[in-house]
């Protein structure tokens, strides 16, 4: 029995967790492709036009799964804490591929909702054991070592990698040093975000990134905002730049974000203003299917440019 998991969306926060689990139970995970033009092009066919390009993108992920695998899954990720939900587009996101993709009928669909409680990931996992005829021991242990693998992941960032791009360790010596928020499945696909991460760590700038941040650490900015966001990745985004703001850490912010998004029409703004607040340099980057290379390395080459001069200017003035 072959499960297939689409490269795309809750692929970059929870993949671990949903590979460990489905391997214990016996069953073998395929991943889709990493993400291509060719890709990108099926998931543009079927979408609906006003789709932010990260939903486009993870049609196109179903579909270079639908014909090799047994069942698709496709989560419907409503919440994981008692804070706040996922967007609206993760809500709906088995109803719209269902509809979008013409033949699409072998799609595991499973409702995330932890707003009660934790136990009911536990409740969730051992219904998913009993559709493939999985007995409740296979289904603790397969549980138990899904949690594991998820806090290993978790682990990794903390300590200084970005683990989606492959990239073990940077030089925290680097001259110059910059934050890099938003969501994990625009900042951490490549073809996606153009690369963007790599090409700064290429400039010889070191890269923080929400994940990056301890857990702690961004919880103590929630009471700090008069509001918490609706959204979760929302909330990660601003409270890693809101802790930033705060501790001087980085010399700028670049927020990547998705042209037609809804929750970060919000985000960007309150972060922009408060950006300003804090003297903080900050560059807004917008993507879709569109964004070209070239616009892009000249947008992140100037912003890198006018922080290393602003550090220089100040550095000339304590001399
Ligand atoms: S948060 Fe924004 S980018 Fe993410 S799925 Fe929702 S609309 Fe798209």
């Amino acid at each position: 029995m072959k499960i297939g998991i689409p490269r795309a969306l809750s692929y970059y926060a929870y993949y671990p967790f949903f590979r460990t689990f489905f391997e214990n139970l016996g069953l073998e995970v395929v991943v889709s492709d990493e993400t291509t033009k060719e890709i990108m092009d099926m998931g543009i066919q079927d979408t609906i036009t006003d789709a932010c390009v990260p939903i486009k993108l993870f049609h196109g992920h179903v579909k270079n799964l639908m014909n090799r695998v047994d069942y698709v899954f496709v989560p419907r990720l409503v919440s994981v804490n008692r804070e706040a939900t996922f967007c609206p587009k993760f809500l709906g996101l088995p109803d719209m591929v269902i509809c979008s993709i013409p033949k699409f009928k072998n799609m595991l669909e499973v409702r995330i909702d932890l707003k009660k409680s934790r136990f009911e990931l536990f409740k969730l996992c051992i219904k998913l054991a009993k559709q493939f005829k999985k007995g409740f021991f296979r289904a603790y242990i397969a549980y138990s070592k899904a949690c594991n693998s998820l806090k290993n992941y978790a682990s990794q960032f903390l300590q200084g990698g970005i683990p989606p791009l492959g990239i073990a360790s940077q030089k925290k010596s680097s001259n110059v040093s910059l934050a890099v928020v938003g969501y994990p499945y625009i900042l951490y696909d490549p073809y996606l975000s153009l690369d963007l991460i790599k090409k700064l760590i290429s400039m010889g700038v070191y890269v923080v990134t929400p994940e990056m941040l301890a857990k702690e650490e961004k919880q103590k900015q929630a009471s700090k905002l008069r509001k918490n966001l609706f959204w979760t990745f929302s909330n990660e985004v601003i409270r890693t730049a809101y802790s930033l703001f705060e501790n001087g850490s980085v010399d700028g912010i670049i927020h990547v974000t998705a042209f037609g998004c809804g929750p970060d029409f919000i985000v960007d703004k309150l972060m922009e203003i408060d950006a300003k607040k804090y003297k903080m340099p900050f560059l807004t980057v917008t993507i879709d299917e569109h964004t070209g290379q070239e616009g892009l390395n000249t947008r992140l080459e100037a912003f890198v440019d006018m922080i290393k001069i602003k550090k220089a200017k100040k550095e000339a003035a304590l001399a």
